[in-house]
């Protein structure tokens, strides 16, 4: 992506584990949560993280935010590193909206918030009038912004969280699997909201989700992320209709179609086995204790993440080996 707003660098994340066994104050180990993360997001841009519950996606988004310490890398906010005086224009979207929210907050109070935090010289009339016009925009009646969070639904309790994110103006929004909570019916509205809201305030979003089906049709480009590396990163449509990585493909063999018919009589390609701890991941390519077409090689070194086209990133030298391949039946020279 060009003209980059937000600019991610060989980000990692370690947190210090207790050892365990008798001794469990001896021998403190490190967890490494993300490791060598980086992206490119222009103004207006989304990109989407996807990935297994442990792939490291939601840690990546808090580690940019600067919500759990960096181990290592750069986050660049227009080109210079991102600190607390650029946080009203970055701002979170969290999982479960219900639980996100004070519940001892009304949801005019709630929304209202990060003005009081960031625009403490504004007016309370002024806030409310802010809080009004964000609340109908997302869909809420704003007559309804003296009650409590427990009187609202999933969807609206997520929709009282979007209009709380969007009430300072920011510029990014990170929406850490925004409609994982919610039911499916529910999901596309929010999902849609979303898009309506990134045209009309020209946002960059940042749309973390462990479904693919979800996350490519608000996404312009995805990164696809195991135990804490990214495996593969493409624009939205090359990368679901031309996966490369053999995790991506499985994602995607493994993501429900809608149509029940289709979805019925299609192969299913489950990813086999666990996810391997991120306290001890396998040597070389993390992802090769479940990989159909691991190679002895593949323990070896890890696969870096190559550029292998304009605008796609790969960490499989053995697939970038097979798409460079010349063509089996090829015209040979004589
Ligand atoms: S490097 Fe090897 S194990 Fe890893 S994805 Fe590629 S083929 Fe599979």
């Amino acid at each position: 992506m060009t003209g980059s707003l937000l600019r991610v660098r060989d980000l990692s994340v370690a947190f210090p584990v207790k050892g365990g066994g008798l001794f469990p104050w001896r021998g403190k180990r490190m967890l490494r949560a993300v490791q060598g993360a980086g992206f490119d997001l222009a103004a207006g841009k989304t990109l989407g993280i996807v990935g297994e519950s442990g792939s490291g996606k939601s840690t990546l988004a808090r580690a940019i935010l600067g919500l759990v310490p960096r181990a290592g890398g750069e986050v660049l906010w227009d080109g210079k590193p991102l600190g607390e005086e650029q946080r009203p224009e970055v701002q979170m979207i969290f999982q479960d909206p219900l639980a996100a929210l004070n519940p001892r907050m009304t949801v005019g109070e709630i929304i209202a918030e990060p003005l009081l935090t960031h625009r403490p010289e504004m007016r309370k009339a002024e806030r409310t009038e802010k809080v009004v016009a964000l609340m109908e925009r997302v869909g809420l009646r704003a007559e309804l912004r003296n009650r409590y969070p427990h009187e609202f639904s999933g969807g609206q309790c997520q929709r009282i969280g979007i209009a709380r994110a969007l009430i300072s103006g920011p510029r990014l929004v990170l929406c850490d699997e925004p409609v994982s909570a919610l039911d499916v019916s529910v999901q596309a509205q929010v999902v849609n909201l979303l898009k309506e809201l990134q045209a009309e305030m020209g946002l960059s979003l940042i749309f973390i989700a462990h479904d693919l089906s979800v996350v490519r049709h608000i996404s312009d480009e995805i990164m696809v992320m195991y135990l804490g590396r990214v495996m593969e990163r493409a624009p939205a449509a090359a990368l679901v209709e031309r996966p490369m990585h053999p995790y991506t493909r499985a994602l995607i063999a493994s993501a429900p179609i809608p149509d029940p018919v289709v979805e019925k009589a299609r192969p299913r390609a489950v990813l086999e086995g666990e996810l391997p701890s991120p306290m001890s991941p396998p040597s070389g390519c993390v992802f090769r204790t479940r990989c159909p077409l691991a190679q002895p090689s593949c323990a070896g070194d890890v696969p870096a993440l190559e550029r292998i086209g304009p605008d796609r990133r790969l960490a499989c030298p053995v697939v970038e080996r097979q798409a460079e391949a010349p063509p089996a039946f090829g015209v040979t020279g004589g």
